[in-house]
């Protein structure tokens, strides 16, 4: 084992692996450490998208009369379990607060910074991990099923227009004739051309993972506890044994929280659990994700089945999960693709790491010089994995982040106007 003081990265999920490889881009000698294999938590099931096009925020103007509505309704897109009530009020005071019109702005540009540079980062990892078979770059489309909610589609594309965002407006006509295997008679979509989705992101972690073993990382599956510290400088990171490091990445995705909390910074970090439910002989094919927003899931053709993504549960990170939530989706993707084949799939549950605004942290510590945090991508982690290492190993080498830092920063306020 390699005993100097290297750069170690917390957490082996995307974002983290992402990172390790772009510290040696910049010639560091890294150790990646995690409890899980790398790439098994919540990166391994998601939608797989790689959602360029994603420049809303959560967080949007008038989301509140929305809420009740999608708590409350049959098969619920948003659940919140009663218990975690009082954990989770000031999180989502903050969450209201960044739904203000100019807040809501002020997040999507955030957002689209780094979404709409999410190809140019991610892609090059890719290549050099010989996995471009694991990408696919179709676009995806945005479902509307009602022509109220096509309306208000085609309202929000004024984001895309202000962020840049190539897209084309769909009709419900032509719908069925980009996805055969769509219920006729929806009321139209809104395609992003840009943008793609990974057809296994366990197995795209895993590439991206061997790439960096095989460029000398190093690995270590244990639990990290804590940190030795001394004046403003981390000098160990602590698991049963004490790792010396010449800086400290930290991307443990939703269970950041406490690891920054040990490093000094309190942040408003929680949890969207998410489900999936994987079909595998699903007996369609789609030629690219959709996404059915007012139900809260995407549907993605995977290389092993049919992949049923989504929906948000607040109970926080250790509740035992509810898999009726992922039998849901099976129920209502039959009836949204009428020769689906439901049978035979495994429920899963992951925790999404989201803040508020829907903007991630990317930030050095303001408390430790050697410490940077990468954490809190929502419901976008992949795509926005690559952009983050990216800017996280700048700020640990000290060179110029490829995307400015400043919004992302772990001590922004929510109730005040950013500048
Ligand atoms: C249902 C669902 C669908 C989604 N769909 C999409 C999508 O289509 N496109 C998209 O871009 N994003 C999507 N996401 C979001 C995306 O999956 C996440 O944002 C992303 O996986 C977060 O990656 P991460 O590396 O930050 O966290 P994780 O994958 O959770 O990795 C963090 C790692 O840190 C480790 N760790 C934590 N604490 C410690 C510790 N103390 N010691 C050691 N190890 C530790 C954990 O074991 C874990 O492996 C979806 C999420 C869900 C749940």
């Amino acid at each position: 084992m390699k005993t100097d003081p290297q750069s170690i990265v917390i957490g082996a999920g995307i974002v983290g692996i992402c990172t390790a490889l772009y510290l040696q881009e910049k010639g560091r000698q890294v150790t990646l450490i995690d409890r899980m294999a790398p790439g098994e938590g919540t990166s391994s099931g998601n939608a797989g998208i790689i959602s360029v096009g994603s420049v809303h925020p959560e967080a949007m103007p008038g989301i509140w009369k929305e809420i009740p509505h999608m708590l409350l309704q049959r098969r619920a897109p948003i659940s919140l379990r009663p218990a975690y009530l009082p954990h989770i009020i000031p999180w989502f005071a903050s969450f209201l607060a960044s739904s203000s019109v100019a807040r809501a702005d002020q997040s999507s540009v955030g957002i689209s910074a780094l979404s709409i540079r999410a190809l140019d980062f991610l892609q090059p990892l890719v290549q050099k991990a010989n996995a471009t078979a694991l990408l696919q770059q179709e676009g995806s489309i945005y479902v509307s099923e009602t022509a109220a909610q096509f309306a208000a589609a085609k309202r929000n594309c004024a984001y895309y227009d202000r962020r840049g965002v190539d897209y084309q407006i769909i009709e419900g006509g032509e719908l069925i004739e980009l996805e055969p295997s769509l219920r006729p008679g929806l009321a139209g979509g809104v395609l992003v051309h840009a943008g793609g989705n990974s057809v296994s992101p366990l197995a795209l972690s895993q590439s991206l993972f061997s790439l960096f073993q095989k460029q000398g990382g190093q690995f270590i599956q244990a639990e990290v506890t804590g940190f030795k510290t001394e004046c403003n400088r981390v000098t160990a990171v602590q698991t049963d044994s004490d790792l010396p490091c010449l800086e400290v990445c930290v991307t443990a995705g939703a269970y950041s929280k406490t690891l920054a909390k040990q490093l000094g910074s309190a942040v408003l970090l929680d949890t969207e659990r998410g489900y999936n439910i994987q079909l595998p002989t699903p007996g369609i094919k789609l030629k690219r994700p959709l996404l059915f927003g007012a139900r809260a899931f995407a549907v993605t053709s995977m290389q092993d089945g049919l992949r049923l993504a989504g929906t948000v549960e607040f109970a926080g990170l250790k509740a035992k999960p509810n898999y009726k939530r992922a039998y849901m989706l099976a129920e209502q993707a039959a009836y949204l693709f009428p020769k689906l084949n439901t049978e035979g799939g495994e429920p899963w549950m992951g925790y999404r790491p989201s803040m508020p605004d829907t903007v991630p942290v990317i930030s050095a510590s303001p408390n430790y010089a050697n410490v940077f945090f990468g954490f809190g991508h929502g419901h976008l982690g992949l795509t926005q994995a690559g952009v983050t290492g990216a800017m996280l190993s700048a700020l640990a080498t000290g060179d110029e982040p490829p995307v400015a830092v400043e919004q992302f920063r772990i001590d922004r306020g929510f109730f005040k106007d950013r500048v």
